[in-house]
């Protein structure tokens, strides 16, 4: 029986995993539970059907109205500190790290300081703080297991392989619903129009971001550290059918690629059951009802968070935590209507030419750099933004 604690399970990556957990209850049991408070009576339900004993959500008060909802002896705690006690509940074997955002951050590196194996789905946290977080991984020995499903598909193919066999690993994206589209016709899309993905229901955050292309960004840095791959022989291809998950490209010249449906439950599944595959009946890959496969360049010009996300991490230290921050907080801005689509890039691009290049060398570091771009891009959508 492995034993799990899953931070944001009322998310869409959350759903999926407590979905697989619940489903095979043999193997695993659910013992905590943490999410915002956007959703307690669900998170409440959760809680009841898998038993867990201890749960966290973001405010206090928000804690307060869960225990209305739960009976004595569930323990309800709250904030980053309830977090902590989340991930790090007795008994508990593997760490889900599904909440969105730098929040993500203290709870996933505390439970690899501690010696969990944590199955991170929360880029952010690599993007923040990816060089402490596999240095706390190596020192314990604990696993980061990728989530993500590109990185579940590179983690897939790399096993067993050495680091002098691989020329590049190629990360596909769909290239969400504006590919194709040029600057002229991106400047007047509406939120609701990058919250519709072709291929993958998400969050939306990495809706979002799948749209502007940061998410691949994001991934190209996630890639890198969790690896060990310089960004140089990192490469993205728009692949629009999202069934190729992403490609290793070896030094003969050989390419290996993973292929699946478009259902994040087949990498959740494999991080959970790792290192056994789980029996996923309804995942099954129509070789014959596939048209095409594709490959196209993505389009820099139009979209430019991608090179952003290289120049950040190419520029090293702090940049790649204020590309996460500045790009957090111009996403919740484009989503509130308070800029238009063009300016999410613009917003980190600002960012990044203002900020003050240091390493990061501690936790605390990097929460700052995360505080500082975050503040910086609200006096940026304050100055440059819609004006009501
Ligand atoms: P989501 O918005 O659907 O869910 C986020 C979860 O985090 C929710 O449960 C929410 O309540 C919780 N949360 C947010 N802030 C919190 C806080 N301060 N304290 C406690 N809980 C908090 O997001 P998602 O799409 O499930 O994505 C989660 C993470 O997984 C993101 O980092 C995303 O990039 C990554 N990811 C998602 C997908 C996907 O298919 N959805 C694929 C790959 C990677
Ligand atoms: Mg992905």
């Amino acid at each position: 029986m492995k034993n799990l604690a899953i931070l944001g399970s009322t998310g869409s990556i959350g759903e999926s995993t407590f979905d697989i957990a619940t489903r095979f209850s043999d193997r695993f049991s659910v013992l905590a539970l943490a999410a915002g408070g956007f959703r307690l009576e669900r998170l409440a339900e959760q809680v009841r059907a898998c038993g867990a004993k201890l749960v966290a959500v973001h405010q206090e008060d928000q804690a307060e109205r869960l225990r209305s909802l739960l009976d004595d002896q569930v323990e309800v705690c709250w904030g980053t500190e309830g977090l902590v006690r989340v991930a790090g509940a007795p008994g508990v074997d593997l760490v889900i790290s599904a909440i969105v955002g730098a929040a993500g951050l203290i709870p996933t590196y505390t439970a690899l300081l501690e010696g969990r194996d944590v199955a991170v789905a929360n880029k952010e946290t690599l993007v923040v703080a990816g060089e402490l977080v596999i240095e706390a991984a190596r020192k314990t020995g604990a696993r980061v297991l990728p989530v993500d499903s590109e990185h579940s598909a590179l983690f897939q193919l790399l096993q067993g392989r050495k680091s002098e066999e691989i020329r590049s690993l190629i990360l596909t994206a769909s290239g969400g619903p504006f590919r194709g589209w040029k600057t002229d016709k991106l400047e007047n899309v509406a939120a609701r129009e990058a919250l519709v993905h072709p291929n993958w229901s998400m969050g939306p955050k990495i809706t979002v971001d799948s749209a502007t292309l940061m998410n691949k960004g994001l991934e190209v840095i996630e890639a890198h550290w969790l690896f060990g791959v310089p960004s140089h022989r990192i490469r993205v291809t728009i692949h629009p059918q999202s069934v190729v998950h992403s490609i290793v490209e070896f030094v003969d010249g050989s390419m290996m690629a993973q292929l699946g449906v478009a259902d994040m439950r087949v990498p959740i599944s494999y991080a959970l059951g790792y290192p056994e595959r789980l029996p996923m009946e309804e995942s099954k890959l129509d070789l014959w009802a596939l048209k095409a496969l594709t490959f196209e360049p993505p389009d820099r010009e139009a979209f430019p968070c991608l090179d952003l996300a290289y120049r950040a991490i190419e520029g090293g230290g702090n940049a790649p935590a204020v590309l996460s921050g500045a790009n957090e907080v111009a996403v919740e801005a484009f989503l509130a209507g308070q800029i238009r689509f063009l300016q999410i890039a613009e917003a980190v691009a600002a960012a990044l030419d203002a900020h003050d290049p240091r390493p990061i060398d501690s936790i605390h570091t990097a929460l700052e750099v995360d505080r500082w771009a975050r503040r910086f891009t609200w006096d940026w959508v304050a100055r440059w933004g819609r004006r009501n």
